[in-house]
């Protein structure tokens, strides 16, 4: 059952206490509807995956109530301040370094170390996120390779009985998502184009470089969530641990020698093991290498479910790589 919530102050509290208990409430934003988590709770976040059935993990946008809340998770230059005091509240997406201190789950990222905030301007938007007073990840509120929704019937067609909520509010504005600019290195580039025109950004910023265009080396948003992979060479769909080999489990441990383990879901749970898949990434290829192993195997995960978003991540991390 989702929960149609009216946009005023008890709903806006109903939707903020749904969100802080790890459950999905769709929002309106200025661009289109949201589908928003508790960033810093994986495994709402994974939820996220699964509810629109999306194959594969890309970095979400953390959504935050203001340049000051975002800039605690992401570190700004003197382009992102000037950005953000020109365009924010507004339809601009920043791609900055992720701060160590951050505590956004790392599967919002996908397990990058830039992160991708906005600051929204529509009221409901606003009111959510002040209310919450934690980062909210939202991708657009609809099933995996469907039309953004602009309407909260968009919504429901596809995640009614889906999602805990949805704040209702009416139409949003255009429907154009927000331009998202990469400031992680020396040249400011578009990633994606959308409700801040580029021409807009260069009053501001200078000169910008497109993804698509004459940059030359800049990387398409959809190149960028490949970036992460582990350095020790992986062994999919393994049964058991072979000798100089780290374990990534799933489900019921196998015997074998490796000393070096860590399983995603003991219990062969989809939505925990999706959570837990890039801190787990990240650990044991630092645990492994440590303990100067030379490939970390890897249990066979079911293809099913976000079953088929882990293999796909997997999969790419274990390709090899020049
Ligand atoms: P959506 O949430 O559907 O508006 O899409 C999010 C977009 O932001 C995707 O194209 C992502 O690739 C991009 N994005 C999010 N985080 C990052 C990041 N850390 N680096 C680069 N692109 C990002
Ligand atoms: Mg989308």
């Amino acid at each position: 059952m989702t929960e149609r919530l009216a946009a005023d102050a008890a709903g806006i509290a109903r939707a903020a206490a749904l969100l802080a208990a790890g459950q999905l409430v769709a929002f309106a934003t200025e661009t289109v509807y949201g589908l928003g988590a508790d960033a810093t709770n994986a495994s709402a976040v994974a939820a996220i995956y699964e509810a629109k059935g999306r194959p594969r993990f890309n970095p979400l946008i953390s959504h935050l109530p203001d340049a000051d809340a975002a800039f605690r998770h992401a570190q700004a230059d003197a382009r992102a301040a000037r950005a953000a005091a020109s365009f924010w509240p507004g339809p601009l997406t920043l791609v900055l370094p992720r701060r160590d201190e951050s505590d956004i789950a790392a599967l919002v990222t996908a397990g990058l170390d830039s992160l991708a905030v906005r600051v929204p301007d529509h009221p409901v938007a606003r009111a959510l996120l002040a209310a919450t007073g934690r980062p909210v990840a939202a991708p657009s509120a609809n099933l995996s390779g469907r039309l953004s929704p602009t309407r909260p019937a968009h919504v429901l067609a596809g995640l009614e009985g889906r999602i805990a909520g949805i704040l209702e509010s009416g139409a949003c504005g255009v429907g154009l998502e927000s331009t998202i600019l990469d400031l992680t290195g020396p040249r400011a580039a578009i990633l994606r184009p959308g409700g801040v025109s580029r021409e807009a950004l260069e009053a501001v910023l200078g000169p910008i470089d497109l993804a698509s265009g004459t940059g030359g080396d800049v990387k398409a948003p959809g190149m960028l969530a490949s970036h992460y992979a582990p350095v020790l060479p992986l062994r999919l769909d393994a049964e058991t641990p072979e000798a100089e080999e780290a374990w990534l489990g799933f489900g019921p441990e196998p015997g074998g020698a490796a000393a070096v383990r860590l399983n995603l879901s003991p219990a062969g749970d989809l939505v925990e093991a999706a959570a837990r898949l890039f801190d787990a990434l990240h650990e044991l290829d630092d645990t492994a290498i440590a303990a100067g192993l030379r490939r970390i195997a890897v249990a066979r995960v079911p293809l099913r479910g976000l079953g088929v978003a882990i293999n796909d991540r997997l999969a790419r991390a274990a390709a090899p790589r020049g």
